[in-house]
């Protein structure tokens, strides 16, 4: 943002920009930082999502008209009907507390009908509260934990129903330990020691993975471990008695190969070196789930009968997915 901003100053971004930067010029955060970093980080997140320039720069300008003497005129005037009509959505959507229980079934219709007039509003309302998550150590205790809340029962839902379960899941990481602050210090001191031991594990076995698709000539393009989140730990520990031993996808391999037949190759190489567990084999590749998403899907019993979950999938898929 800062280097667009440099080099071409009367672009869209480089006069957004400049302008949050003079608007917000004289005011702090609660985390002490100039307050611009808060509009700046927002939309250096819309920019990683890859949305257009005008979402872009509206994430820049979006706290300007709640938080300064600018008005929604002076946004368009300076930046078109476009980028008003996003900034004056945002700022609209802001206005909406969450007061628990009683207010939700409100905050959702709101959200619903902004959803349908442009879509784009919703993407920086997240990208604002992915930073404000990210930042909420600094705010006293009582706001901490109705912001949570709001977050984890209104905001990460949305997202995953837009398809960004990523994005969903880290809203609920973060609000995981104001709101769950006893069975977060519990999962800390428990799931560590096994967390490590296990990558030790995953991290044996990775070459193992490699020698058997090369030698039927199959070149993983990315080989990860994944990480299984605190928040749906604690939820899947909850169906479990608390047996973290039950737990299969504490880690897994994700696994990006060449084409679609070398991921069905791919898989039938693993299960003949390691058997996979019946019922846990999924083809998302032949059958996508309804919101697009396509992956192959199992879990196998690897060295030492430890389990291993596996997703399978193109770079294509891996990149939509
Ligand atoms: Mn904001």
């Amino acid at each position: 943002m800062k280097e667009i901003a440099k080099k071409d100053p009367e672009s869209l971004i480089g006069r957004a920009f400049h302008f949050a930067e003079k608007v917000h010029r004289n005011q702090k955060r609660k985390t002490g930082e100039p307050y611009f970093n808060h509009p700046l980080q927002t939309a250096e997140t819309l920019n990683e999502w890859r949305l257009d320039e005008a979402t872009v720069a509206a994430g820049l300008l979006h706290d300007s008209v709640e938080d300064t003497g600018t008005t929604v005129e002076d946004i368009e005037k300076n930046f078109g009907k476009e980028i008003g009509f996003l900034v004056d959505g945002v700022t609209k959507l802001g206005r909406i507390k969450y007061r628990g229980v009683g207010s939700r079934l409100e905050n959702m219709r709101k959200m619903i009908l902004a959803l349908s007039h442009d879509l784009r509003v919703v993407f920086i309302k997240l990208a604002d509260r992915l930073h404000n998550m990210r930042t909420l150590s600094a705010l006293p205790p009582m706001k901490q934990k109705r912001i949570a809340m709001e977050t984890d029962e209104i905001y990460a839902p949305l997202a995953y129903r837009l398809g960004m379960q990523h994005l969903s899941g880290e809203l609920k990481d973060l609000a995981f330990p104001y709101l769950f602050p006893k069975e977060n210090q519990w999962l800390k001191e428990t799931v560590p020691a096994r967390y490590e031991e296990r990558l030790e594990y995953l991290k044996k076995i990775k070459p193992q993975v490699e020698k058997a698709l090369s030698e039927h000539h199959i070149k993983p393009l990315v080989i990860d471990f994944r990480a299984k989140r605190y928040s749906s730990l604690y939820r899947k520990l909850l169906l479990h008695d608390m047996d973290t031993e039950k737990i299969y996808d504490l880690v897994a391999i994700r696994l990006v190969v060449g084409t679609v037949s070398e991921c069905y190759a791919a898989l039938g190489i693993i299960h003949e070196k390691w058997p996979p567990l019946p019922g846990r084999i999924k083809d998302y590749i032949a059958m996508p789930k309804p919101n697009s998403y396509r992956s192959i899907h199992t879990t196998v019993i690897g060295p030492n009968e430890k389990i291993i979950e596996l997703q399978i999938r193109t770079m294509e898929m891996h990149e939509e997915n």
